[in-house]
């Protein structure tokens, strides 16, 4: 892995600065980005992008997700300590460390057989209660479930049932609905399960993910 130097930490100060400024206000948030590495998510040329404000592509016609949008879902997310937290969409592996760093106990789903190759050794080498997964995420993980929390970080045609079925009750599931008047974008879902079964519907705006496939990819 990469170092992580002084330089790297005093760039991830200005990043929170800049969250903050965006309106991000959970210190438990800006304290877990200021200290993920997030240059270490990236290949080294690229460390200068690192902590700008920006998503960056990690293969595979993939990206790592722009530190606002993590800094926002990990908000709406209201994790604490020791919750069981579903994240569909591994990717660079960058979110899951957030909320692992949160105290969160993470498992996390991919479908991209490669990058799932890729992220789940790099994973394991922070010390972190991360547990990754290759599969569909739209059918989530019925063996541990039932979820506190479930966080869909790829745009989503539709709520998926099964993940609704897997959270508990009072838990919270975070996702970006596909925007059925444009199609380019989402809208930042968060939902709370009720003790009727139902899901307590806000809204915050848009945004702009990857789009949430059905089954899984070979590449
Ligand atoms: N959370 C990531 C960003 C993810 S980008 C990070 O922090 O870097 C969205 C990811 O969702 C991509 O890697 C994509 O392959 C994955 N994805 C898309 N549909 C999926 C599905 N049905 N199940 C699991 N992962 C999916």
């Amino acid at each position: 892995m990469q170092e992580d130097s002084y330089r790297h930490k005093g760039m991830r100060q200005q990043l929170v600065q800049v969250l903050k400024d965006k309106g991000i206000t959970d210190n438990r948030v800006l304290d877990a980005i200021a200290t993920v590495p997030r240059h270490v998510f990236l290949d080294s040329s690229f460390v200068e992008f690192a902590y700008q404000d920006k998503a960056f592509p990690i293969g595979s016609g993939q990206t790592i997700s722009q530190p606002f949008t993590v800094a926002m879902q990990s908000q709406l997310l209201q994790v604490t300590k020791g919750m069981k937290v579903l994240e569909i969409g591994t990717g660079s592996g960058y979110q899951a460390c957030v909320l692992a760093e949160m105290g969160a106990k993470v498992f996390t789903i991919e479908r991209q057989r490669n990058l799932y190759l890729k992220t789940k050794p790099f994973l394991a080498e922070f010390p972190y209660n991360i547990k990754t997964f290759l599969g569909d995420g739209n059918r989530g993980l019925p063996t541990f479930a039932p979820f506190d929390r479930v966080l869909i970080t790829a745009a989503a045609p539709e709520i998926p049932q099964a993940l609704v079925d897997q959270l508990k009750t009072g838990g919270i599931m975070v996702i970006p609905l596909n925007d059925e008047s444009d199609a380019t974008k989402q809208i930042m879902l968060r939902l709370t399960k009720q003790a009727d079964g139902t899901m307590l519907r806000e809204e915050f705006g848009d945004c702009r993910f990857v789009p949430m496939l059905k089954g899984t990819g070979r590449d």
